[in-house]
């Protein structure tokens, strides 16, 4: 009587579990929204309605921070003799973007993880096609790339990842950053974005990814330092090495009390080289020379700095000010490139 009973709660819950199936569209659980749909095949976890409305930031208007309006920060005096070369983001932090961030930043959500991590590759590739192009063109003009979703699956296997569809425009130089307006070059826009694959050439890649720290108090908290994970994961889809560079010596992200100057204070002292790691830093530039003893004198050490959200630039150009003054200081030439996830 007992196993009967059994047997026929057991029928009941196939039953209903198959009926389930049948009436539920097909595709599995998004992610973001939370509905049944068809996943994109481009962006880990999401439908394909999340994945359009990724604000990709399309074209850039301040070559210096890489921000898609214009930029009247980076025209302020003191913001002119910034530590990094330029910065580039891979969205614009809207509502959305705030929301997917802070799921996997402040609430562990472990899954947001390769989401976000291909967003940071997919902006990657673009930063590394624009300063491969301009690297090629660089008697005047740089080149700002556009994003779309219509994209090939972020692979991490795939070395290096296949770059994105892009298209082109000349825009000024990059000294007349802060309100360059975007001008369209015809014939740059009809280049076909696969030519590129068709004829590859040397892209420009880091000699190391590096993130921005957070305090000891934050990772206990937290358990993990989003910038860190972003780092590692875009460093082992595209190969490059991680170096642990720098410590967070002070918390900065409850100033609000202080001034503006007291903050720009504080940031200053927040950051340290950690000890120990300019060695790995001489092994690696000895290495790049190395492969380019004529230029040797003339090939800085090229380090990729990252972090998720790009707000003034301050917590980027004093963690950049801190590597540029230790390897000075050991007579290693280095510059300082940013990426980040979102621009606010
Ligand atoms: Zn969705
Ligand atoms: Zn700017």
């Amino acid at each position: 009587m007992f196993n009967q009973l059994n047997n026929i709660t057991d029928f009941v819950h196939q039953l209903s579990h198959r009926i389930h199936n049948l009436l539920a569209p097909p595709g599995a659980t998004c992610l973001t929204c939370g509905t049944r749909a068809a996943l994109s095949p481009t962006y880990p976890g999401i439908c394909t309605r999340c994945a359009q409305q990724i604000p990709w930031i399309r074209s850039i208007r301040c070559l210096r921070c890489g921000r898609a309006i214009g930029c009247p920060d980076c025209s302020r005096p003191h913001m002119a003799n910034r530590s990094f070369i330029c910065n580039r983001s891979a969205v614009q932090y809207n509502a959305l973007m705030k929301e997917w961030i802070g799921m996997y930043k402040f609430r562990g959500h472990e899954r947001y993880a390769p989401l976000l991590t291909s967003l940071l590759i997919q902006a990657f590739q673009a930063m590394s096609e624009e300063l491969s192009l301009v690297a090629e063109n660089e008697t005047q003009a740089s080149v700002v790339y556009s994003a779309t979703s219509a994209l090939p699956p972020v692979d991490a296997s795939i070395h290096p990842p296949s770059p994105r569809a892009s298209t082109y425009a000349r825009v000024q130089p990059l000294d007349a950053h802060a309100s360059a307006a975007v001008r369209t070059n015809p014939q740059a826009a009809n280049r076909d974005p696969k030519s590129l694959l068709q004829n590859p050439k040397p892209r420009w890649r880091p000699d190391a990814v590096t993130y921005v720290p957070v305090s000891n108090e934050r990772l206990a908290e937290r358990g993990f330092n989003q910038a860190e994970r972003l780092a590692t994961g875009l460093a082992a889809a595209c190969r490059l090495p991680v170096v642990d560079l720098l410590q967070r010596r002070i918390n900065t992200t409850k100033q609000s009390f202080k001034t503006r100057s007291e903050r720009i204070e504080t940031m200053k002292e927040a950051f340290s080289i950690s000890p120990s790691v300019m060695d790995t830093l001489r092994y690696l530039y000895i290495d790049k020379a190395g492969s380019n003893s004529v230029r040797a004198h003339s090939c800085p050490l090229q380090l990729l700095l990252i972090d998720d959200i790009y707000t003034t630039g301050s917590t980027l150009d004093a963690c950049g000010r801190v590597i540029l003054n230790a390897t000075v200081s050991s007579d290693i030439p280095v510059e300082i490139y940013t990426l980040t996830l979102a621009r606010s």
